[in-house]
């Protein structure tokens, strides 16, 4: 196979919480990810040798700093590949945003380049391979709606989708993910003596009644010294849904809606706001990566 056309869904997490602060720095967390239907669209095509990348976005880098440059190339060297890929991104999911689009689309790329290359790698080889780049990259490589562990790239439990109707939102600011940490350490003493919350009420809420009851991100604590717009579109969007929190380490937003119609609704009085950068509406996905053609 020559040419592969891949979707790479976005995540949103319904619960985030920290647990700890490692001594080499890097946090683990307990967290519920979900896929959701905003995504990027990924073409893979075979070369004779090397990587390159278009993005028809500027902001994404088309060099070996893009993940997925990173993940084709340790894909390729795994399976000794001497032939090349041109990966190329339409980019639809915001970035900077929390919702996990570098990692989706390397997620794309090592689900379609081990396809094209006759499936050398299952997929928890490919999820292994995935969390030497990046912790965000296994889930979407398994995709639908699993609480997390370690620092987000073990699979703690998997769980069934609810299909929901959301709307997502951002303001024009972001936050750098390093930002936001750092910001947390102060606030929460480098987390050492911290006693994190449980996800009960939400896993109970998505195994029970299929819906988000619970909603809860530990990064919504940095909001009013790095993004207080961010807030304002969260408590807003709080007071049109059954419930809204934040994307990730930030700076989207998700609400969640009983129905299309209101979700819909929501989405037009946001358009008219010119400080909101974008808004979607979109269901929940049992999959991160899917094959078009
Ligand atoms: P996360 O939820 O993983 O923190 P995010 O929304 O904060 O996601 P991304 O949009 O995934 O962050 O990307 C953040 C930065 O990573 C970008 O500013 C960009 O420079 C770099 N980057 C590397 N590869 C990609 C990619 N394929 N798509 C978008 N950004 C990428």
């Amino acid at each position: 196979m020559e040419k592969l056309v891949l979707n790479a869904y976005a995540k949103i997490n319904p619960f985030l919480e920290i647990t700890s602060k490692r001594l080499d720095g890097y946090h683990e967390i307990d967290s519920v990810m979900m896929s959701v239907s905003i995504h990027d669209t990924v073409t893979l095509t075979r070369t004779d040798g090397g990587i390159t990348i278009t993005a028809d976005t500027p902001s994404v880098p088309t060099d070996s700093r893009n993940i997925a440059y990173k993940v084709a190339a340790r894909l390729l060297d795994a399976v000794n590949e001497t032939r090349g890929v041109h990966i190329d991104i339409k980019k639809r999911i915001p970035t900077e945003a929390g919702m996990g689009g570098g990692s989706a689309d390397g997620a794309a790329v090592l689900v379609g380049l081990n396809k094209m290359l006759g499936e050398p790698l299952c997929v928890d080889e490919l999820c292994a391979l995935g969390a030497s780049v990046g912790a965000d990259i296994p889930f979407c490589v398994r995709g639908g709606c699993i609480r997390v562990g370690g620092i987000g790239e073990k699979v703690a439990e998997t769980l069934p989708v609810p299909k929901l109707h959301i709307l997502v939102a951002k303001m024009g600011e972001g936050i750098s993910t390093p930002a936001a940490y750092s910001a947390l350490d102060s606030l929460y003493g480098d987390f050492v003596a911290y006693s994190p919350k449980a996800p009960t009420e939400l896993l109970c809420a998505i195994r029970n009644e299929g819906n988000l009851d619970g909603l809860y991100n530990i990064f919504e604590q940095a909001l009013d010294a790095l993004a207080p717009s961010t807030k304002m579109l969260k408590n807003r969007l709080a007071r049109l849904s059954r419930g809204a929190l934040l994307c990730g380490s930030g700076t989207a937003v998700f609400a969640v809606f009983d129905n299309e119609r209101d979700a819909l609704a929501a989405k037009t009085a946001l358009q008219k706001d010119s400080a909101i950068s974008f808004v979607e509406v979109c269901t929940t996905m049992p999959f991160g990566v899917e094959i078009i053609n």
